[in-house]
């Protein structure tokens, strides 16, 4: 365990001293081909054991306070390819309600090809997790704060359940990032990154990531050799140079986000605005024990009638577009984004309304970005008093 604050840890942690130079930023080992005839083990891309893989391994495990970790070549691969190492036929998995849509798609069209039954919670109450286990229940999958409607989860409380039933917890760290929010510090198994979003930073990576024991780790690394999701030599020193920045992207983020929340929360324009910091958002105490801040996501719908297309586009400084976690502003529709492959069933379920838009807060001035809110939200408003009148 690492006994530097994940402040340095984000700069210092698993950074490759080449010798030649003594460089502070480690080299690029670019070779597919690596000898073999001395070597301890053979080195290859896809055997996930590249330096540099290695070098983010060691960095993301001393920032999720883990003992090992894998780097993917997406979020998905490493959902995947952690779901694969731990079930097998018959097992039963408990999901929670409203997972990233390509989570939520992955259990729904692959898990019944291999007999893996699974049940989605009907909220996010500890108690809904308790009553859907059965005999067979080897996995408990959540995501804190959740994709899109920041549903908080009491990770603690999930972790202790679970232990007393032998049943692994993976947790899908995306939103939180762990300048937020250590999962594995609740008593959670396994945590999972799309670190194509806060870790990646900048919306140009797409990668993944898994941090557990040491056990499980070696479990995974053998599926993963077979699924072969690894992430190239260039590609990992991109990540590693965003990861030294995490920290302070991610404060000024939460920061930021809480403004925003505030003030759309206040804008007569809309309506169920959805952020963790907010004090009547149904998961806020539990957000504020598990929590250090609460992230740069909000969701929220506008008033009855106004057209979330349409304020999109008079958006001039806030891009509406995929993804979400880069020091750009961007805002999406789950429904036509994250969630578009999710049936319309399925996402009433999870209350995720037609309308929803998911605003991914960036390092910008906030004022400017209210003001860019602002500009919209007003003219919505003169549109909406003609119709009214
Ligand atoms: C984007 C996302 C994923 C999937 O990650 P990819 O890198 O797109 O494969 C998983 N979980 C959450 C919460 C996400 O937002």
């Amino acid at each position: 365990m690492s006994k530097h604050s994940i402040m340095t840890d984000c700069i210092h942690s698993g950074t490759i001293v080449d010798p030649r130079t003594n460089g502070t930023v480690s080299p690029i080992y670019l070779a597919t081909a690596n000898g073999y005839l001395d070597a301890a083990e053979n080195i290859y891309p896809r055997y996930f054991n590249l330096p540099n893989q290695q070098a983010l391994e060691e960095k993301m495990t001393a920032l999720e306070k883990g003992e090992a970790a894998i780097i993917f070549s997406s979020g998905m691969a490493a959902i995947s390819t952690t779901l694969f190492s731990t079930l097998h036929k018959g097992d039963h998995v408990v999901l929670q309600i409203g997972l990233y849509g390509g989570t939520t798609m992955f259990a729904t069209s692959v898990f019944d090809k291999f007999d893996i039954e699974y049940t989605f919670t009907t909220s996010t109450e500890i108690d809904d997790f308790a009553k859907a286990i059965r005999p067979n229940t080897k996995v408990i999958y959540v995501e804190s704060p959740s994709n899109p409607l920041l549903g908080i989860v009491d990770l603690a409380g999930i972790s202790k359940i679970a232990r007393r039933k032998k049943i692994l917890t993976i947790s899908d760290n995306t939103f939180a990032s762990p300048i937020n929010q250590n999962p594995l510090e609740l008593g959670i198994d396994v945590v999972v990154h799309s670190a194509t979003k806060y870790l990646g930073g900048h919306s140009d990576i797409c990668a993944g990531i898994l941090v557990s024991s040491q056990k499980v780790v070696d479990k995974a690394r053998a599926m993963a050799r077979n699924f072969g999701g690894s992430l190239n030599a260039t590609t990992c020193a991109l990540l590693e140079r965003s990861l030294k920045t995490l920290a302070v992207r991610v404060q000024q983020q939460n920061l930021n986000a809480q403004r925003i929340a505030e003030f759309l929360q206040s804008h007569a324009q809309t309506q169920n605005v959805y952020y963790p910091g907010l004090s009547d958002h149904t998961g806020h105490d539990i957000a504020r024990q598990q929590m250090s801040g609460f992230g740069g996501m909000v969701s929220f719908e506008l008033a009855d009638g106004l057209d979330s297309r349409s304020f999109q586009k008079d958006l001039k400084l806030i891009a509406p577009s995929l993804s979400l976690g880069g020091v750009e502003s961007t805002i999406c529709s789950p429904r036509l984004t994250s969630h578009v492959e999710v049936t319309a069933a399925d996402r009433a379920a999870a209350g995720i309304k037609d309308g929803l838009l998911r605003l991914s807060v960036g390092i910008e001035e906030p004022e400017d970005l209210i003001a860019d809110l602002d500009q919209v939200l007003s003219k919505a408003r003169v549109v909406a008093g003609w119709h009214d009148a």
